[in-house]
């Protein structure tokens, strides 16, 4: 990569941020297309965030994405909030208007249907209720996203029960009904389900396993985590053994950089094996 006095500039926004796989996705991006542009890791402290993000269209940034703590307060920051950003109730993604003005978006949504219409395009929507184990961020974002591709019944597992029945609270739409479970009831909300999510943090390194059993969920119905580190959760090798059709987390990772890359460098792009593989790298060195 190579800076030049016209430089496009975007990055992410987080405290800590060091964490963040972005900067190698989006760089994958810029390489690959070669974009006289950077994406930088953007260190901000909470106090800092309203200024912070003020301060990009003044220093001529195209827009940034939002990781912890920001992507609830940003929505009190931004100009503009996109209907679905403002539902899940969280903002990843900001694109700077032309006339300088802050628009938030939410593209967890996306990255999720994206990555199970990949892996799994002949899942079927209308192919029984979808079942979502847990109630944070990445659990709102995936019961929108099933909203709107017209699943009509959504059952939410989750430990705390409150977190569970905000999350069915605020994102009710007409044609959906979502219903709230205990995890003494897992395997009966498993029953005929026509899809399965770990939204949950379980399973991830340094965090307990998931110990769940699978015997009442049907054979061909799809199991996804959102899980990636590890890429083959426990919950995906034991649902591979019974013949389900698995989705790993990296591609939702992945997919959920697209709307961003292409609002800040207008380039399309897309999640090859050759990108993968080199996200794959990225997460194996840093674990
Ligand atoms: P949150 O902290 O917002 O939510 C965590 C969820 O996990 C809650 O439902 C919580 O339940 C549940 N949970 C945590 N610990 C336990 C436990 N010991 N027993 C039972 N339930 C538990 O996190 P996020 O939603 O942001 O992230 C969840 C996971 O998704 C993380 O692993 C994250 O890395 C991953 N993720 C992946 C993305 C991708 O693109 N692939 C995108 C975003 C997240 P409770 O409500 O009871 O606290």
């Amino acid at each position: 990569m190579k800076i030049s006095g016209t430089t496009r500039l975007a990055g992410i926004m987080g405290w800590p941020v060091t964490h963040s796989r972005s900067p190698v996705l989006h760089g994958f991006w810029l390489d690959e297309n070669v974009i006289d542009g950077a994406y930088l890791p953007l260190p901000v402290r909470p106090e800092h965030i309203a200024q912070a993000l003020r301060a990009l269209p003044i220093l001529g940034f195209r827009g940034c994405n939002l990781t912890i703590p920001h992507k609830q307060t940003a929505l009190s920051v931004v100009d503009r909030i996109e209907p679905l950003a403002r539902r899940i109730g969280a903002v990843n993604t900001i694109i700077i208007g032309s006339d300088g003005s802050l628009e938030g978006r939410n593209t967890d949504a996306f990255g999720f249907c994206e990555n199970l219409r990949e892996t799994v395009p002949e899942w079927d929507p209308a192919g029984g209720p979808a079942v979502i184990l847990g109630a944070g961020g990445a659990a709102r974002a995936i019961v929108a996203a099933l909203a709107d591709t017209g699943v009509a019944e959504i059952r939410i597992v989750n430990r705390t029960l409150a977190h569970a029945a905000a999350l069915a609270s605020d994102l009710s739409a007409p044609r959906v009904t979502i219903t709230v479970h205990s995890w003494d009831e897992v395997s009966t909300a498993q029953r005929q389900a026509g899809l399965l999510v770990n939204a949950t943090s379980l399973g991830m390194v340094g965090e307990p396993p998931l110990m769940l059993d699978l015997s009442s969920l049907p054979p061909s119905t799809p199991v996804v985590d959102v899980v990636y580190v590890p890429l083959e959760t426990g919950l995906l090798a034991a649902a591979r053994r019974l013949g389900h059709p698995v989705v790993d987390g990296l591609g939702m990772l992945l997919h959920q950089g697209r709307p961003g890359f292409e609002a800040w460098f207008g380039v399309p792009v897309q999640v090859t094996q050759k990108l993968r593989a080199a996200m794959l790298a990225t997460l194996a060195s840093t674990r």
